[in-house]
């Protein structure tokens, strides 16, 4: 291939960047970025990005991810401010809009790395209502939030509404969640836990009504926001309205292209869809069946894509565990592996009750996730066993609980004192 184009100049275009010269690419490389912005990092953008008072808060350069001395190390082709509007497949073209012109620019190879966009709320737009995905929407919320003391509606209890929550509330600001789902996060949690990080809210001051939606946004007559309407009836007043209700893959510009678009690019576990030339990586890409949504997908994923692009054929697969994390309200939330809606939940260390433990998502008697709030060090511990050493039938619980009897073999605290089976000691260092 002499010419390889990424179009998203975010997380998943940097790494599918570096892996492409990391496994020696060295034709022209060309990187296509809606954004005027370098690739930056996301996270910091609803956490501690919006607590921070200018002067002295965090600005874009603090949240670069790449310095120029890798940019130069990379020798890519940049165009910022540049959307990508069609792909041919068979011409082997990515149509590009500067806004001033339009361009076909002839490609070997593509990384679809496009990422997604907020959902929004119908009606027309109005002052004082904030979406949450870039620097630009996090630089005006976080004006907005300095501004005065608004009294702030949340919509949506997910990632975004729990984490933009927990910033306003430790602005000092009034802050309502509004969550059309009965709990928020059950689909990532299960009910259990989810139910355990609902309660992070009340503990920190902030209302969350669960089991409606919003029926629309009240303006004050000058297009600025008054109030929001639920659907059962109630009216918030508000100044100032934070839409965290999911996201949408942003594969628009992919219509026509040939591709299988299905929430998402389609491809399979290597991020190939049906054209050799194309691979995809990070929120926009539905591998294997699953979209996943979160910083370390987006990190580990284009590696695996760029093998495949430059190989011409799928070599290799992504099967590293998923993870993600949160911080919500001064505490971190850390996930790992596949929990299903009908796992078992055990609490093997700390207790709920002091928003400080760590559980195991159990099935048939294996263990298919971890999760902890606020225990870093012992989560690591057991994502990596997770990951390198699936667990047997009694699933991964820790370290045995009481001394072994024999070497090389241990009770598990998962298994019943009456059981009479020895599971394997835990991998030293594990
Ligand atoms: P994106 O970061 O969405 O980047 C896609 C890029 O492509 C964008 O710059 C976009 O402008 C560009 N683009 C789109 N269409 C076109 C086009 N047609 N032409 C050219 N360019 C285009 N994950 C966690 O695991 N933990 C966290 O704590 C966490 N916090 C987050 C906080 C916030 C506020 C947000 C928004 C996300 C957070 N995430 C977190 C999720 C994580 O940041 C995303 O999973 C990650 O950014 C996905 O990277 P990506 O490159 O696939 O997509
Ligand atoms: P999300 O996690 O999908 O949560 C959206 C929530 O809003 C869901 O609970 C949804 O309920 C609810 N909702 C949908 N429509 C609603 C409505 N009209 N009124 C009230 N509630 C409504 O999405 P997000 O929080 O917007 O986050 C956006 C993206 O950023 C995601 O990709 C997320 O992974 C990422 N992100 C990740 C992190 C992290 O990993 N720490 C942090 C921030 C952002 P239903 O499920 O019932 O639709």
């Amino acid at each position: 291939m002499r010419t390889v184009t990424v179009v998203g100049a975010s997380l998943a275009g940097l790494y599918a960047a570096r892996a492409l010269r990391a496994e020696g690419f060295d034709g022209r490389l060309v990187i296509v970025g809606a954004e005027r912005h370098r690739p930056y990092d996301r996270p910091p953008l609803s956490k501690s990005f919006l607590t921070q008072r200018p002067p002295g808060a965090k600005e874009l350069e603090d949240l670069r991810l790449c310095d120029g001395d890798e940019e130069d190390a990379l020798a890519a082709e940049w165009h910022l401010g540049t959307r990508a509007t069609a792909l041919d497949t068979v011409g082997r073209t990515v149509t590009l809009d500067d806004g001033r012109t339009v361009r076909a620019l002839r490609t070997d190879g593509v990384v679809i790395a496009t990422g997604a966009v907020p959902r929004t709320l119908p009606g027309p737009p109005l002052a004082g209502v904030h979406v949450l995905r870039t620097y630009d929407d996090a630089h005006a919320l976080r004006t907005a939030l300095h501004d005065g003391t608004p009294r702030v509606v949340v919509i949506g209890g997910g990632f975004i509404g729990a984490e933009a929550a927990s910033s306003c509330a430790a602005l000092g600001l009034p802050v309502t969640v509004v969550e059309a789902a009965p709990l928020p996060l059950v689909p990532q949690l299960g009910t259990e836990l989810a139910r355990i990080c609902a309660d992070l809210h009340a503990d920190h001051g902030v209302r969350l009504l669960c089991g409606t939606g919003v029926a629309g946004l009240r303006d004050d007559g000058t297009g600025r926001l008054r109030a929001v309407e639920l659907a059962d009836g109630r009216l918030l007043d508000a100044d100032l309205v934070i839409v965290g209700i999911g996201v949408r893959p942003a594969i628009d510009w992919l219509t026509g292209s040939g591709l299988r678009l299905d929430d998402g690019v389609v491809c399979d576990a290597g991020g190939m869809t049906d054209v050799p030339q194309v691979v995809a990586a990070g929120d926009v890409a539905r591998c294997a069946g699953t979209r996943t949504e979160h910083w370390t997908s987006a990190t580990e994923q284009p590696a695996t894509a760029v093998r495949n692009l430059l190989a011409g054929r799928t070599v290799a697969r992504h099967e590293a565990l998923p993870y993600f994390w949160s911080d919500q309200y001064g505490a971190r939330l850390q996930l790992a592996g596949r929990p299903g809606p009908q796992d078992a939940v055990r609490i093997i260390e700390g207790d709920p009750g002091d928003r400080s433990f760590l559980a195991v998502y159990e099935r048939d008697g294996r263990t298919t996730a971890v999760f902890a709030v606020d225990r870093p060090r012992p989560f690591m511990r057991l994502r990596r066993r997770l990951a390198t050493d699936p667990p047997g039938p009694h699933g991964l619980s820790g370290p045995p609980a009481e001394p072994a009897d024999a070497p090389g073999a241990a009770f598990w605290p998962c298994c019943s004192a009456a059981s009479a089976h020895r599971c394997a000691a835990p991998t030293p260092g594990a």
